[in-house]
C-alpha cells in the first residue's frame, strides 16, 4: 500500500502496449485501493482527443483487457484520468503537461512509446522543468539495438535522471513465478544446497509462442529472437536461476548479483547456436512474407547452450530456446537434477532423476518430479510423480496472481526497483549478445526454415541429443 498520492503519465497512453497492458493494471491496482486520492493517470500521446474522449478509449480497453469489471468502480477510476495531446518531438503540449502536475505527488512519467522517442522524452521533460526529485521514469523495451546504442541511451537518460530513478521495465521479471524462483530458491533449505553443477546436470529454459510476429514486421526484421527476447528475457531468466544469494531482497544487492551472472557468461560457439525462421502455414503467412523480405536473414527462433565460468556452474550446460510459431505457448525453466549416482534397485527397476519445473506460461506454477514405486506387484519399478504446486489451485481462487504490469507499475510508484534491470546489466547483456550476432553478419549466417507449429528447426533437437539430452515443455 502506497501512502502518497501518486501522477502516472503514460507517453504513448493511445498505443497498444497502453491498451492492453498498462491501463488494465491500473485499474485492477485502483480497485485493490492503491490509487489514493488525488492519485492521477495523466494520458498523453499524438491523437487530438478530449479527455472525456480518452477517458472512453481507457473504459474500452479496461472492458476488453481488465478481466471482470465493477461499473462503479470503473466509474470512480475514470473520474481519476486526464488526458494532454502532446508531440514528443515538438513544443505543443509540454505546457498544459507542466501546468497540470502536482508538486505534491510523486510524478512517474511511462515511456510507452517507440524507442526513437526516449531521448526526446528525456530532454524535454528536463527543459520544460518537470522532474522533481519524486520523479521517476519506465523505459519500455527495446533498450537499445546493440551495446553502443543502449550506452548512448544510458549517457542520454543519465545526464537527465539518476539512475534510481530510471526503471528499465522486463514484464518477465514482474511475473509471480519468476519472483517465486527467488523464494523457492531462497527461502527454503531444500533446493539451495544442491543448486551447483555437483548435483544439477543440466538447466533448460523454452519461451515458446505460437503467435507470429504479426504488425510488427519492420521493427522485428532488425530485431529477430536475439535481440528481441535472448538478450533481456530470457537473460534475466538465467540470472535469476543462475545468481548467488544476495545478501538482502534489495534493489542492488539482487541487482550485482545478476550482473555477475552475466559476466560470467562464456562466449558462445558458433555450433551451439540454431537459428529458425518459420515458414508459411495453413491460413499464416511465412516470416519472409510478413516482413516483407524474401532474403531475410533474421531469426525467428533461437536455440543455444552456453556456460558460466564461476564456481558454482563449471560444467554445467544452460540451454535456451525462443521462437515464435512454436507449436504450443509454453515457457518454463527446467532444472535437471543429476541421476543418483548408484541405483540399488537394479537396472530393471529404470533410472530415475529429480526435475524442478517452473511455468511462467500458460499456468503458472512449480512442480518437481520425484522418484516413486511405481504402485502394483511385479518388484520394484520406479516412476517419476510431479509433487505440483499449481498457485491457482494451491491458494484458492482469492490468490490469482496479479499481471507482471500491475507488479511493476506499483513498484515505480513505490521506488522499489528490485525488479528493473539496471545500466551496467542491460550493457554486459549487450556485450554478450553482440559479438554472437556479428558472427552471423561476417559468415552471412542464414536461419534454417522450420514448419509453423512445431518445436522449430530439427537443429535445436539434436543441440541436446549430442549431448545426451532431450528438452522438456513444447515437445511433451
Ligand atoms: P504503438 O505504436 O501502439 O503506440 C505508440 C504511441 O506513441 C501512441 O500512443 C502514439 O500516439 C504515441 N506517439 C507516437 N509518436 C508520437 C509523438 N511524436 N509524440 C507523441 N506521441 C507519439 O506502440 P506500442 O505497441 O504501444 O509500444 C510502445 C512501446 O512499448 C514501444 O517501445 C514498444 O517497443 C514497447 N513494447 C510494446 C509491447 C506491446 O505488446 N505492444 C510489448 C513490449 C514492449
Amino acid at each position: 500500500m502506497t501512502d502518497k498520492a501518486f501522477e502516472l503519465v503514460v507517453f504513448g497512453g493511445t498505443g497498444d502496449l497502453a491498451r492492453r497492458k498498462i491501463l488494465p493494471a491500473l485499474f485492477k491496482r485502483f480497485c485493490a485501493g492503491q490509487m489514493p486520492e488525488p492519485s492521477r493517470l495523466i494520458g498523453a500521446a499524438r491523437s487530438d482527443m478530449s479527455s472525456a474522449e480518452y477517458r472512453r478509449f481507457v473504459s474500452d480497453a479496461v472492458a476488453e483487457f481488465g478481466g471482470a469489471v465493477g461499473k462503479d468502480e470503473l466509474a470512480q477510476f475514470l473520474r481519476q484520468i486526464t488526458y494532454v495531446p502532446f508531440d514528443a518531438r515538438g513544443d505543443a503540449g509540454w505546457q498544459e503537461l507542466a501546468e497540470m502536475l502536482d508538486p505534491a505527488c510523486i510524478r512517474a512519467f511511462y515511456f510507452s512509446v517507440g524507442p526513437g522517442l526516449f531521448k526526446d522524452l528525456a530532454e524535454r521533460l528536463h527543459a520544460h522543468g518537470l522532474v522533481t526529485e519524486d520523479s521517476r521514469i519506465v523505459v519500455e523495451k527495446p533498450f537499445g539495438h546493440d551495446l553502443d546504442t543502449a550506452r548512448a541511451l544510458n549517457r542520454v537518460l543519465c545526464s537527465h535522471f539518476d539512475e534510481r530513478q530510471i526503471y528499465r521495465i522486463d514484464h518477465y521479471l514482474g511475473k509471480e513465478t519468476v519472483q517465486n524462483l527467488m523464494a523457492v530458491r531462497f527461502g527454503n533449505m531444500l533446493f539451495e544446497p544442491l543448486w551447483n553443477s555437483q548435483y544439477i546436470d543440466h538447466i533448460q529454459i523454452t519461451v515458446a509462442e505460437t503467435v507470429g510476429i504479426g504488425g510488427r514486421g519492420a521493427y522485428y526484421e532488425k530485431a529477430g529472437a536475439m535481440r528481441d527476447m535472448m538478450q533481456n528475457h530470457l537473460m534475466q531468466l538465467l540470472c535469476l536461476i543462475a545468481m548467488e544469494p544476495p545478501a538482502k531482497f534489495e534493489p542492488d544487492a539482487v541487482r550485482d548479483e545478476k550482473l555477475k551472472v552475466i559476466r560470467a557468461l562464456d562466449p558462445v560457439e558458433p555450433h551451439h547456436i540454431v537459428r529458425g525462421q518459420y515458414t508459411q502455414a495453413d491460413g499464416c503467412a511465412g516470416f519472409r512474407d510478413e516482413v516483407d523480405n524474401p532474403r531475410s536473414k533474421t531469426e525467428s527462433f533461437i536455440a543455444l547452450k552456453c556456460h558460466l565460468s564461476n564456481w558454482r556452474w563449471a560444467g554445467t550446460p544452460f540451454y535456451l530456446r525462443t521462437g515464435k510459431r512454436l507449436k504450443n505457448r509454453d515457457s518454463q525453466i527446467t532444472v535437471v537434477f543429476k541421476d543418483t549416482p548408484h541405483s540399488i534397485f537394479g537396472q530393471d527397476a529404470g533410472r530415475h532423476n529429480n526435475e524442478l519445473t517452473i511455468q511462467l506460461q500458460p499456468n503458472e506454477g512449480i512442480t518437481l518430479d520425484v522418484t516413486i514405486k511405481k504402485p502394483g506387484q511385479g518388484g520394484m519399478q520406479l516412476i517419476d510423480v510431479p509433487l505440483d504446486m499449481s498457485f491457482a489451485e494451491a491458494l484458492g481462487p482469492g490468490a490469482d496472481a496479479p499481471d507482471a504490469y500491475e507488479r511493476l507499475i506499483m513498484d515505480v510508484i513505490r521506488g522499489n526497483q528490485t525488479l528493473f534491470m539496471r545500466n551496467d546489466e542491460v550493457e554486459a547483456a549487450w556485450a554478450w549478445t553482440d559479438p554472437i550476432i556479428r558472427g552471423w553478419e561476417a559468415r552471412g549466417d542464414v536461419p534454417k526454415p522450420y514448419d509453423a507449429f512445431t518445436s522449430g528447426p530439427d537443429g535445436a533437437l539434436q543441440l541436446l541429443r549430442r549431448d545426451g539430452r532431450e528438452w522438456r515443455g513444447i515437445d511433451g
